[in-house]
């Protein structure tokens, strides 16, 4: 039966086919996975806003000290022109005076540490920047190179599509329709070689009564197991 030798071609060219499809969605997923991009955006973007947050502690921190010493030096005048005798006063203006130093000290402790934490996600900000600016490189190179690929390949696969048409004319309709519907059902496979007596779909064992009607020819034979269509060459 011609029909069983065309649908064998058919079968090659259909898994390949299928073969070919599946590589062109692999590499649209590629191309459009932009998961590596997103987490190094994200970074940025966190550490973009935790600069901002400390930026603000620190001017408030800076406008804080400059208080302070406008403070002292106010009082540090009056301290030392003369213009307060009383001791009582004195003391008092002393008091102030050492209670503001410690504040003085507090703050810059405080911006001391607001200063680290700014140059480390300052580090942090400049590292993932060089992340990201190399995976937009990789992108756009990996881009250029799946193009290529794919137009390649769409080119084979409308190359083997009109093989395909051709084919299928030599295929009674019958059996086309059979073979088509179990390519639906049977994963892309309808139609598999008997090797040492065992059907190559499922692996099972054929009775000789079979073989010899798959090897004269005379039937569209299914394996009784999986049910596609089997030939031996
Ligand atoms: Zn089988």
């Amino acid at each position: 039966m011609d029909s069983i030798k065309s649908m064998v071609d058919l079968q090659k060219i259909d898994s390949k086919l299928d073969k070919l499809n599946n590589n062109i969605q692999k590499i649209n997923e590629e191309l459009t996975n932009k998961n590596k991009l997103n987490i190094a955006q994200n970074k940025i973007n966190h550490s973009t806003s935790k600069l901002s947050e400390i930026e603000k502690f620190r001017r408030k921190s800076e406008n804080k000290l400059s208080d302070i010493n406008q403070k002292s030096s106010s009082i540090e005048k009056q301290l030392y022109d003369g213009s307060v005798s009383n001791p009582k006063e004195l003391e008092a203006i002393e008091n102030s005076l050492g209670f503001l130093n410690q504040e003085k000290t507090v703050e810059e402790n405080k911006l001391l540490k607001i200063m680290l934490l700014q140059d480390e996600f300052n580090k942090k900000l400049k590292e993932d920047s060089i992340t990201i600016d190399k995976i937009k490189t990789q992108m756009s190179l990996k881009k250029e190179k799946f193009s290529k690929i794919k137009s390649e390949t769409e080119v084979e696969i409308s190359k083997l599509i009109t093989k395909k048409d051709t084919v299928e004319t030599k295929i009674q309709k019958k059996h086309l329709s059979k073979y088509q519907l179990l390519r639906k059902t049977k994963n892309g496979l309808a139609i598999v070689k008997v090797e040492k007596n065992t059907c190559q779909g499922c692996r099972i064992a054929l009775t000789t009564a079979e073989l010899q009607k798959i090897i004269q020819l005379k039937d569209l034979i299914q394996c009784k197991m999986c049910n596609r269509i089997l030939y031996v060459s």
